[in-house]
């Protein structure tokens, strides 16, 4: 069995640490991809001190030929997309569509960060003097910390090297423990594109051990985060501390809005696919439907039939819809939130139970669950849950809908379906989210156009589009005079 490695310094060097952890496939248990050793704080000092000594040379390099090996990984990654898309699937459980849809973000986001490498433009600015002016450029900030979480186990890196190693940062990466294998496979990618020793540095280890001497280590400038609000405001708070930068993608309760005009067909098909897509485990995941009363009947009647439909399985067959759960801990914790809706009251009008029929039996997989009736004071219309769970909020009209639909503290993603082009607008004014989709599901987003939340789920710039480079850079601005003479007057 494979036993992962660390990457430092363009070495692939296997830990001394003794503790291990078990790279399951979480369809079938019986399937362990792998074994990661989980490196100790002294492996994640070295992989530190390399990036920072490799950063001297590496932002010398024109942002081009940074752009040019960015450029180079998202063809490598094309050309391996259907062995990384299945490894993907192995190791995270989302179905191979899924892990080739997650692929090709990861390639499309390459590919744009590669193209911003020629347009790391500054402003120039006239002065109020005369043979004066002053411009700006933008620099890297030297070593960055990147911390991902296990759901999109290739995008979410790419969506953080990529514009680091474009912006000339030197990078040590944590990614989730239990997506070793796509993290190794994504370096390797790297590598072979051609970022120079020292310039990437992967650390497998544990988050509250490797992962914090890698976020408190003095060399670190700046920490990008994606991940829960536990860990991500901890982040915060460290890098407050020693004043360095930081970005924190963290949860989601993203809830759809359906009022009584709308194509109720549409509104049903993206929820159910919002809800339960990638088993519901996508940060803009629909976790709440407020449907205003009128339609509600029908609505939940609608999603009910549509979550019954669909085939649980292993992602690697084409006839699965939804696949497992990602690890016993999330597996638990679902069923505990299950358990939690019913206590407090919400009506379970479908699943609510482990699927164990055949070829179930050795996943972590739970049916498609719709809870009617949710009151906004429930934990399961406030807590994220993180799995195939639908709650329905009923509510009287368009303005309870919004009250109902921000009394939420995260701020990530969001939905409304209606014709009213009035009422789509105001929702556009009104909803506290970063992000928000006019008829059409809670997730999903382009490579090009910045991606974000907003309140508890995120703290520091967007990510992608064009903001993908801001948190990566810091401005200098440049005064210059070329009178040849001292100074007359003053400027203040
Ligand atoms: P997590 O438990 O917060 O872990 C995220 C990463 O942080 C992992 O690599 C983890 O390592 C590491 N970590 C944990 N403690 C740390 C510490 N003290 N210092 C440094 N690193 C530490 O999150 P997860 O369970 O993997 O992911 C699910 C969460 O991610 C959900 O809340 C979801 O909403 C959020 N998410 C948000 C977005 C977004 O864009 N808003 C996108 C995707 C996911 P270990 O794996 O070793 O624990
Ligand atoms: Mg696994």
């Amino acid at each position: 069995m494979e036993t992962y490695r660390n990457f430092i310094n363009g070495e692939w060097v296997e830990s001394i640490s003794s503790k291990t952890f078990e790279n399951v496939n979480p369809a079938n248990t019986d399937d362990c991809l792998g074994v990661v050793k989980l490196s100790t704080r002294e492996e994640a000092r070295r992989a530190v001190e390399s990036a920072a000594e490799a950063f001297r040379s590496w932002r010398a390099t024109p942002t081009p030929a940074r752009g040019r090996i960015v450029a180079r990984a998202a063809r490598l990654m094309e050309d391996d997309k259907e062995n990384l898309a299945q490894l993907l699937t192995r190791e995270e459980g989302k179905t191979v569509s899924e892990s080739r849809g997650e692929l090709q973000r990861s390639i499309n986001v390459a590919e744009f960060v590669a193209g911003e490498s020629r347009r790391m433009t500054g402003e120039t600015i006239p002065s109020e003097l005369p043979s004066n002016f002053a411009y700006t450029v933008k620099q890297p900030h030297g070593v960055v910390a990147v911390v991902t979480p296990w759901n999109f186990p290739v995008a979410i890196p790419v969506w953080k090297l990529a514009p680091a190693l474009v912006a000339g940062n030197t990078v040590v990466f944590k990614p989730a423990t239990n997506t070793p294998a796509t993290a190794t496979r994504l370096v390797e990618i790297f590598a072979e594109a051609g970022v120079p020793a020292g310039v990437l540095n992967l650390v497998l280890g544990s988050g509250s051990d490797a992962g914090d001497e890698i976020v408190n280590h003095s060399a670190v400038r700046a920490i990008s985060f994606t991940g829960s609000n536990g860990v991500g405001l901890k982040l915060y708070e460290q890098a407050a501390r020693r004043g360095v930068r930081v970005q924190c993608e963290m949860g989601g309760k993203n809830p759809v809005v359906v009022l009584e005009d709308a194509d109720l067909n549409l509104a049903v098909e993206s929820t159910a696919q919002g809800a339960f897509g990638s088993t519901g485990q996508r940060c803009t995941a629909t976790s709440r439907a407020v449907v205003v009363e009128q339609v509600a009947d029908e609505f939940v009647s609608r999603v009910v039939e549509r979550a019954k439909s669909l085939r649980l399985g292993d992602g690697m067959s084409a006839e699965t819809d939804v696949g497992p759960i990602v690890d016993s801990s999330q597996f638990k914790s679902v069923l505990r939130y299950i358990d939690i809706g019913r206590e407090d009251g919400a009506e379970l009008v479908t699943g609510g139970e482990v699927a164990d029929g055949a070829g179930l039996r050795k996943g972590f997989f739970i049916k498609p669950t719709v809870f009617d009736r949710v009151t906004p004071d429930m934990r399961i219309a406030r807590e994220e849950i993180f799995g195939p769970v639908l709650s329905v909020l009923r509510v009287k009209d368009f303005d309870e809908a919004l009250q109902v639909a921000n009394d939420c503290e995260y701020g990530l993603s969001s939905s409304v379906f209606t014709n009213d082009a009035a009422r789509i607008f105001r929702f556009v004014d009104e909803i506290e989210t970063g992000m928000t989709h006019i008829n059409s599901p809670t997730t999903g987003g382009e490579a090009h156009v910045p991606f974000g939340g907003i309140k508890a789920t995120g703290i520091g710039d967007f990510e992608q589009g064009s903001t993908a480079l801001d948190f990566y850079t810091e401005l200098k601005v440049v005064y210059v005079d070329y009178t040849g003479r001292k100074r007359e007057g003053n400027l203040y």
